[in-house]
C-alpha cells in the first residue's frame, strides 16, 4: 500500500511527539519550521517550504499564528510568512488551530480546505485538561501560599472555565466561577462554587488570592484592577488580547502570569 504523506509545519513539543506518532504508524513525514533532537530519522526535514507543495495533508501548530504574519514556529527561527505558506498549500488539505476571522478569510480566499481542530469539542475539551493542569501549576509557582483553602476566582465557564474549576475544588480551593449566561451562574451553583454574575463582577474582586482568566476579551479594565487584592495572582489563559489591561496591571503592581500554550509545555505527549 502506498504511504500517505503528511507535512507538520511549525508548532512546539507535541509536534514532535506527533512526528514519531506518524511516523511509527507508517505515514510519509514531512518537517518544516520544527527543530528538535527527537524528530524521528524516518521523517524528511524539508529544506524549503516548496517540497510542501501538493503534499495531501499539512497540519500546522497551536495556534497556527500568533502575530497573523507567520506560522507559528516557536521550536526555531525559520520565518514563514502566511502568504507564502497559501502559495504553498493551495492544493492541500490543512489542519489549523485558533483560526482568527482574517486567517479564515484567507483561507477562503487561497480556496485551501481547513479545518481548525480547536473549534471541534472533542478535541477542545481533552485539550482543557492539560490547560487545567498547566494553569494550577503555574499558580503555586507564582505564589507562596497553598491553593488549598485559597480564594480562587475562574473567569469564563466555557471548556477550560468548566475543567479549571472543577479541579481547584478539588485542590481545595474555594472556588469562584464568573459567567454571563443565567444558565451558566446556575450550573456554577449547582456545583458548589460561588456565582459570580460578570455585571456583578467588580464587588467580589478585592477577595481573590488567585484570578484565572478564560475569556479572550478585555473585561478588566482600571476600574476592576482597582478593586484587585494587592496580591493576587492573576493567571492569563486566554489568547490574544486577553481579559485584562496589561500595561495598567504592570502600573498598579499586580503580578500578572503569561499562561500561553501550556499543553505544549507541561503535557506535549
Ligand atoms: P470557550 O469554551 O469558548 O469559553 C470561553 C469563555 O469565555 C465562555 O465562558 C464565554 O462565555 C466567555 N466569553 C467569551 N466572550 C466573552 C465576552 N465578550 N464577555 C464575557 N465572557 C465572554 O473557550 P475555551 O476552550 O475555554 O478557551 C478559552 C480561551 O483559552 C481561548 O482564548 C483559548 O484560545 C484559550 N486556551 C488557552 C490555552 C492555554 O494553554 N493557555 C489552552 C486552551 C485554550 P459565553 O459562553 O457566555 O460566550
Amino acid at each position: 500500500m502506498s504511504q500517505i504523506s503528511v507535512a507538520i509545519v511549525g508548532g512546539d513539543l507535541r509536534f514532535v511527539r506527533l512526528s514519531q506518532i506518524l511516523c511509527d504508524q507508517n505515514f510519509n513525514v514531512l518537517i518544516y519550521g520544527l527543530s528538535h533532537p527527537d524528530i524521528p530519522r524516518s521523517a524528511h526535514i524539508c529544506a524549503s517550504l516548496d517540497e510542501l507543495k501538493d503534499i495531501p495533508y499539512i497540519i500546522g501548530p497551536i495556534p497556527f499564528s500568533k502575530d497573523n504574519a507567520c506560522v507559528f514556529t516557536p521550536l526555531c527561527n525559520t520565518y514563514i510568512p502566511l502568504e507564502q505558506f497559501f502559495r504553498v498549500a493551495a492544493n492541500s488539505f490543512v489542519l489549523g488551530s485558533v483560526l482568527r476571522p482574517n486567517l479564515i478569510e484567507a483561507f477562503e480566499t487561497h480556496h485551501i480546505r481547513y479545518c481548525d481542530i480547536m473549534t471541534m469539542n472533542e478535541i477542545a475539551i481533552l485539550n482543557a485538561i492539560p490547560t487545567a493542569e498547566g494553569a494550577i501549576q503555574y499558580a503555586m509557582q507564582h505564589s507562596e501560599i497553598t491553593l488549598h483553602n485559597s480564594h480562587c476566582l475562574v473567569l469564563g465557564f466555557g471548556r477550560c472555565g468548566k475543567i479549571l474549576a472543577y479541579k481547584l475544588q478539588g485542590l481545595g480551593a474555594k472556588v469562584a466561577v464568573e459567567a454571563r449566561s443565567t444558565t451558566d451562574l446556575a450550573f456554577i451553583s449547582t456545583y458548589g462554587y460561588e456565582a459570580v454574575p460578570l455585571n456583578e463582577l467588580k464587588q467580589h474582586l478585592g477577595k481573590f488570592d488567585f484570578i484565572f482568566n478564560t475569556i479572550p476579551v478585555v473585561i478588566l479594565n482600571k476600574e476592576e484592577i482597582d478593586a484587585f487584592n494587592p496580591e493576587v495572582v492573576y493567571i492569563e489563559l486566554a489568547s490574544v488580547p486577553g481579559g485584562i489591561d496589561i500595561n495598567y496591571c504592570h502600573e498598579r503592581g499586580i503580578l500578572h502570569v503569561p499562561a500561553p500554550s501550556l499543553p505544549g509545555i507541561v503535557a506535549p505527549k
